[in-house]
């Protein structure tokens, strides 16, 4: 008989408890009644729809798709549409409390949700990926509505399919109605500045966390896990303030300069080259694995979830860790990272900026006004300093690390409000 080599460990943390194990701590801190704590840990709606979608080729293939509204109290709720195969309930579920923290954290009016299909955008032709964004938008036109629960981008989606969202809500309300979607192009209503925002609050999340490390960003560098929207705005905009970028990574593999990468070449390279790195000379290929293991200061995972865990926390150096994706540190790793003194600045912080502009995407829908560029980026970096201070000094105050203070500043303000406003 053949030996069966043992499938590989995975660190793979069930992301709804990865994110409630944080939600414990903090709410023991906050000493959060029990009946308060049941509301918020439990998702206000789940929806699951099977989409059935023509494919180019005349055959119909059916989608599962996915809508969790985390939860309401704080406002509309929040957050973004993501197409990938790996989607799953506990994975949206997880996506839509974070929403919920996200919003809470940069004091901004909405509850947080999330939403997402299961499949493959790489492997689908525009056609398919807009009958299928047409499907997901018509079967959940009760859930979507300015005032109840407003979509954006994710991974594996952006612009188009948001255009494609507002116009087919849009036909079943019989009118016009751009506020039910963000992250949309500019000419059907999308703020300025809404494509870097999430980029540039992790570029100002940083900066204010290397000034409390006392790291200066003419002489730091930085490794960025990740050259989709975020990751390549994340490099774009601290590579102008100085930072030396030495490390980029996207699904082709990672790439490694250590007099660092010219990254507007890299960008450029990459939007010419189908939106991949492969091939990209100016830096050399290393293992994707080490990029987060690399010397240097910062690291900034932009990529997926789970990818610092407690097979490689102990073994990174950086002294900052700045979260651009959503989930991208195991609860079990949290510790390791606390143990070894390095800060990091968690996701619902740290990528916050996004959904900041979304949500002056929104005022200004609803205004029928449009803000200058300059205007959009000054109330956005004015919101992440100010967050990014409160959760500092809440870390202080409470002597804990910055995810947990960011989850006491979020669950402290949802639970007030929750209070103010009563259930049954
Ligand atoms: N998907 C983004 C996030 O995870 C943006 C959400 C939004 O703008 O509503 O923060």
């Amino acid at each position: 008989m053949a030996y069966i080599e043992p499938a590989p460990i995975k660190d793979k943390e069930n992301p709804f408890e990865s994110m409630m194990s944080r939600f414990q701590i903090a709410a023991e801190h906050l000493g959060l009644e029990e009946e308060v704590y049941n509301v918020l840990k439990s998702p206000v709606k789940q929806v699951i729809v099977s989409l059935p979608v023509t494919m180019d080729n005349g055959s119909i293939r059916v989608f599962e798709g996915y809508r969790v509204i985390h939860s309401n109290i704080l406002g509309p709720s929040k957050g973004g549409i993501r197409y990938d195969m790996d989607v799953h309930l506990d994975e949206v579920k997880a996506l839509a409390a974070w929403m919920t923290w996200k919003c809470a954290v940069v004091d901004i009016p909405y509850g947080g949700a999330k939403g997402g299909i299961k499949c493959n955008p790489r492997e689908m032709s525009e056609g398919e990926i807009e009958r299928l964004t047409r499907a997901y938008t018509q079967s959940m036109y009760e859930i979507f509505g300015p005032d109840r629960d407003i979509p954006a981008p994710d991974m594996g989606t952006g612009p188009r399919e948001m255009a494609w969202l507002m116009d087919q809500y849009s036909r079943s309300q019989g009118m016009t109605v751009n506020a039910v979607v963000t992250g949309k192009p500019l000419v059907l209503g999308g703020s300025l500045g809404r494509t870097e925002a999430t980029g540039r609050g992790v570029m100002i999340a940083t900066l204010a966390a290397m000034e409390k490390l006392k790291l200066n960003p003419f002489k730091a560098t930085c490794a960025v896990q990740g050259f989709g929207n975020v990751g390549s705005w994340a490099s774009q905009l601290l590579d102008e303030r100085g930072v030396t970028i030495v490390a980029i990574s996207d699904l082709s593999g990672a790439y490694y300069n250590k007099e660092g990468i010219a990254i507007k070449e890299a960008i450029e390279y990459r939007n010419n080259n189908k939106g991949t790195l492969e091939g990209f000379g100016g830096a050399e290929k290393i293992n994707p694995d080490e990029i987060l293991l690399l010397d240097v200061d910062v690291i900034v995972p932009a990529a997926v979830e789970d990818v610092i865990t407690i097979h490689n926390a102990d073994k990174i150096k950086a002294r900052l860790i700045v979260e651009g994706a959503n989930g991208p540190t195991s609860a079990k790793a949290d510790h390791i990272l606390n143990e070894k003194g390095i800060m990091a600045v968690p996701d619902i912080l740290a990528n916050a900026g996004g959904v900041t502009v979304s949500y002056f995407e929104w005022v200004q829908n609803r205004l029928g006004y449009k803000w200058t560029a300059e205007r959009v980026n000054r109330r956005t970096d004015r919101i992440m300093k100010d967050s990014f201070n409160h959760v500092y000094a809440t870390a202080q105050q409470y002597n804990v690390s910055l995810r947990i203070a960011a989850y006491i500043v979020a669950i402290d303000k949802v639970a007030k409000t929750y209070k103010f406003r009563g259930g049954f």
